[in-house]
């Protein structure tokens, strides 16, 4: 039995994970699981999957969960804070597996803490690679950790690559491989065809109701926003080594093609599929092998006819920063991926507007300038200036 560790495990992209592994309980042996603050929710996995250790980032939390346990007699040790995420990381040591899918910049130590101890790392949390890509995969390198991408685009990226490419992620030759351009598809959001003078009235709850993915509520706004495609464009950038002018951003609305790799001879490798979370988790939980991961067969006689088409940066400005702090580096990205979670968070909990999420950022960018930053200290001081200017933008801005 593989041991499998689980951070983000009460969460969208954790639920879809426990699904596939309720399907395959004779080849994985949950031995870890974190989350933020979801007592109850642990509680259920704890009950269901008897992990040896979980984590609980709020103490309250996590004290409140060991004295239930206690009390059913369960012998689960409940850890909390950063370090017990971090203890739960590197659980299933070096033949095991993590999957890092705990939200935001909140996911990066305990997914780099996985690498350094040369664990195989199924990746969820993009903002860990927007953060700290050069520095993640040269620690990947050293302790000979390997990176399976789960964003569903990146997963659909990786099976149209050869198999070169796939053992020498974050480091792969493109251009050896016959590649000439990566195609990143994305939905568009909910506001595809919101005229954009109504861009400044969406609430809330529009933009996390998304037309195609059930997700968390911080990345249903960044895909309302494409500031989702703009952190994936980063992440593909690091995962596959690729330049910026080799990816290009495509609008596809059906969602039926989760992103395509197109080589120098005109042919188009294409992934197709459900738009369920849970064949890219398959995919890395079990790669280089296929299990079944419960999602239905694709009916291609059912699929809707497919549209393509290039974004439009007055309707997706964040896009467009992404791409600029993109070719600018880490210190830009990180600056961009901080002030975005404190706009995204002003926005969810009603203090800014939606357009106002852009224009933060757009500040924070424009006002920061961070100097060199590669390692885990730069990183995080670097998000801590953002995340700062950011507070003070949204405060010029609260309604
Ligand atoms: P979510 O909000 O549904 O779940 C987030 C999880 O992180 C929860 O379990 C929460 O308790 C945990 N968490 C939050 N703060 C924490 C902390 N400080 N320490 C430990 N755990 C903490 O989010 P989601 O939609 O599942 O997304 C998770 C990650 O996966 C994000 O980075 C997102 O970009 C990425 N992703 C999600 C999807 C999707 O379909 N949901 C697709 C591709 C990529
Ligand atoms: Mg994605």
């Amino acid at each position: 039995m593989r041991k499998i560790s689980l951070l983000g495990a009460t969460g969208s992209i954790g639920r879809s994970t426990l699904d596939v592994l309720r399907r395959h309980k004779d080849e994985f042996e949950l031995c870890a699981a974190a989350c933020g603050s979801d007592t109850h929710g642990m509680l259920a996995i704890v009950r269901e999957f008897r992990p040896k250790m979980v984590a609980l980032y709020n103490q309250k939390s996590a004290l409140e969960l060991s004295k239930i346990l206690a009390g059913e007699g369960i012998k689960t040790e409940v850890l909390s804070s950063e370090q017990g995420v971090c203890e739960c990381a590197i659980a299933p040591g070096k033949d095991g597996i993590t999957l890092c899918a705990i939200v935001g910049s909140a996911g990066l130590p305990s997914a780099l803490a996985a690498v350094k101890n040369g664990i195989t790392v199924a990746l969820a949390n993009k903002e860990a690679l927007v953060m700290s890509g050069r520095l993640f995969f040269d620690e990947a390198r050293a302790h000979n950790s390997r990176v399976l991408p789960v964003d569903s685009e990146h997963s659909a990226i990786f099976q149209c690559l050869p198999s070169e490419c796939q053992d020498t992620i974050g480091f792969c030759d493109l251009n050896k491989a016959g590649v000439s351009q990566i195609l990143l598809t994305g939905s568009g959001g909910p506001f595809l065809k919101l005229p954009l003078e109504d861009l400044a009235k969406v609430t809330p709850k529009q933009a996390v109701s998304h037309p195609v993915w059930s997700m968390g509520p911080k990345i249903s706004t960044d895909s309302a926003t494409m500031m989702n495609k703009g952190l994936e464009f980063i992440e593909a950038r690091y995962l596959f080594n690729a330049p910026d002018h080799m990816i290009k951003v495509l609008i596809h609305p059906q969602s039926v093609i989760h992103s395509m790799v197109s080589y120098k001879d005109g042919a188009v490798m294409a992934q197709i599929g459900r738009p369920d979370m849970r064949t890219p988790i398959a995919r890395a939980l079990f790669y280089p092998d296929r299990a079944d991961a419960g999602v239905e067969p694709f009916d291609f006689t059912r699929a809707p006819s497919m549209q393509f088409m290039d974004p439009d940066f007055k309707r997706y400005p964040c896009l467009k920063l992404a791409m600029q702090a993109s070719l600018e580096g880490q210190g830009a990205t990180t600056a961009l991926n901080a002030a975005n979670e404190v706009a995204v968070d002003a926005f969810l909990s009603g203090r800014i507007g939606y357009p106002d999420i852009a224009s933060v950022v757009s500040d924070v960018l424009s006002s920061e300038r961070p100097g060199t930053v590669y390692t885990l200290d730069e990183i995080m001081q670097a998000d801590r200036a953002a995340r700062e200017a950011a507070r003070k933008a949204v405060e010029e801005r609260a309604c």
